[in-house]
């Protein structure tokens, strides 16, 4: 095709776009487009990739469930909604105004707690999720198997899923991550912000060490243990989510996975060059193994301008990941409660209907597609890790350990990461430590310290982190 009929095309998708969102960036479809997304719905409901909903429980009602009725609309709860920290979204009476018929709730402890209390907060998590869906059997339904998620759909109940959003939650123990399994969690996201000892998260895609959140390449990708991991979460039928990882981390570990693997929020880069987004190259491996990108709704990922996203931003994600993946490896992951800005007119979960049906009005995407993306595809490749999981059973649970030394003082977080800092002083080059001190600088308030690296914000330095082998700002290959 010539360039001129490739521009003209080009341009023609974009006018369309342009023109099913009104000038002030609102949208309203046309009365026909919602009788066909009502059935689009009908046949295949939402089933959403990650909402941070228990991290809100956690942090404005203490995990209290008679703080606040999760069946009611929230947007007129006296404080829930008001919360000068509120970045809340989601209730029944949302979910269920745009149809949804399953959500992966996401299991999620900052990074700070790495090496200190994760697994705790892991757990109290879990159980906060395992009482919500209790409280209203109503409308939830508990959910760790396609066959649950099935039986949810037919009852017309949201099938409640988890999925453990940062590796630092196993604190590098295949033990801890087959507990996680058996309480229900089916999905974990490799990493947060921060580096694991196994893999680097994604911040450390950046080039310039000025940039927020900024992390060294530590490991390049996956360490040998993190390549492990990835055989271990085939062979017990948890899905290998790469949102929040590095470039490499997500080349190495799509091409390690017998599995199809989850992006479970995330956007394309090319469209936005924010590290939380899916380069090209990986979304070309995520069609040839028929693994799945959830589309992304947090405006900082979708375009440098984030205070005046629309849908049709959104649709421009979307638009891309179809044109290399494909519409077999695309799904919806909103990421709302963990997130603090949304576009218009797609602010919550009731509002995700809006952008099926502004999809819809391009003309671009047909029913079948659209069924495709609200939870076609994501069943799909759970059943698939699930057969790959069966396939895998005369093997061998892992039982190889990180050597990380035990403490069983009260001291022993402060003393665990000393010893390691020291010990990957002594590599060179695998730990990478703060900058400006002669020893390794720890924050004992945090537990952080320069193996991973988090630095300005939580004051274990005012400078970037630096490698110890070859002063790199940049990564620990030192080449
Ligand atoms: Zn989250
Ligand atoms: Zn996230």
């Amino acid at each position: 095709m010539g360039l001129k009929i490739v521009a003209f095309f080009v341009i023609l998708a974009i006018t369309r776009v342009k023109s099913v969102i009104k000038p002030d960036g609102s949208f309203e479809s046309k009365p026909e487009t919602k009788a066909v997304v009502d059935k689009i719905l009908k046949n295949s409901p939402i089933i959403d990739g990650h909402n941070d909903l228990a991290t809100n429980f956690r942090v404005l009602a203490q995990n209290d469930l008679s703080k606040v009725d999760f069946s009611s609309d929230l947007t007129k709860h006296p404080w829930w909604y008001t919360h000068e920290n509120a970045e809340t979204h989601t209730d029944l009476v949302r979910m269920k105004a745009s149809g949804y018929g399953g959500q992966f709730w996401a299991v999620f402890t900052e990074c700070t707690t790495q090496m200190k209390d994760s697994v705790e907060q892991t757990l109290e998590t879990i159980d906060f999720l395992k009482r919500l869906v209790r409280k209203y059997p109503e409308h939830l339904h508990w959910a760790t198997s396609s066959k649950d998620i099935e039986e949810a759909l037919k009852l017309g109940k949201i099938a409640s899923l988890m999925g453990v959003e940062g590796g630092h939650s196993i604190q590098s123990n295949y033990g801890i991550l087959r507990m996680l399994y058996e309480l229900g969690a089916r999905y974990l996201t490799l990493t947060h912000t921060c580096n694991t000892p196994w893999a680097d998260g994604s911040p450390s895609d950046q080039d310039n060490p000025s940039s927020p959140n900024f992390l060294l390449r530590e490991h390049n990708g996956l360490t040998t243990w993190g390549l492990g991991l990835i055989d271990e979460l085939n062979r017990i039928g948890m899905m290998v989510d790469l949102s929040h990882t590095s470039e490499k981390t997500m080349l190495q570990a799509i091409k390690r996975s017998k599995a199809p693997i989850i992006f479970s929020h995330s956007g394309a880069r090319a469209v936005y060059g924010h590290h939380r987004n899916v380069p090209d190259d990986v979304l070309e491996l995520v069609k040839s193994t028929g693994s799945i990108v959830m589309l992304n709704y947090y405006s900082a990922y979708l375009k440098k301008d984030h205070n005046n996203t629309t849908i049709a931003d959104v649709i421009a994600h979307a638009e891309h990941i179809k044109k290399i993946a494909g519409v077999d490896c695309m799904g919806l992951g909103g990421d709302f409660d963990g997130v603090e800005i949304l576009p218009k007119d797609l602010e919550h979960p009731g509002k995700v209907r809006n952008l099926l049906e502004a999809l819809y009005e391009t003309g671009t995407w047909t029913e079948e597609d659209l069924e495709k993306l609200t939870s076609k595809n994501i069943r799909r490749v759970f059943a698939k890790v699930e057969e790959v999981r069966d396939s895998l059973k005369g093997e061998e649970p892992k039982q190889d350990a990180l050597p990380v030394p035990q403490y069983a003082d009260t001291d022993r977080i402060t003393d665990k990461i000393v010893t390691m800092v020291t010990e990957n002083l002594q590599l060179g080059c695998k730990g990478s430590v703060v900058r400006g001190g002669t020893s390794p600088q720890v924050n004992t308030t945090t537990g952080r310290s320069g193996v991973w690296p988090s630095w300005g914000s939580d004051g274990t330095s005012s400078l970037p982190p630096q490698c110890a082998k070859c002063g790199s700002t940049r990564d620990c290959s030192c080449s």
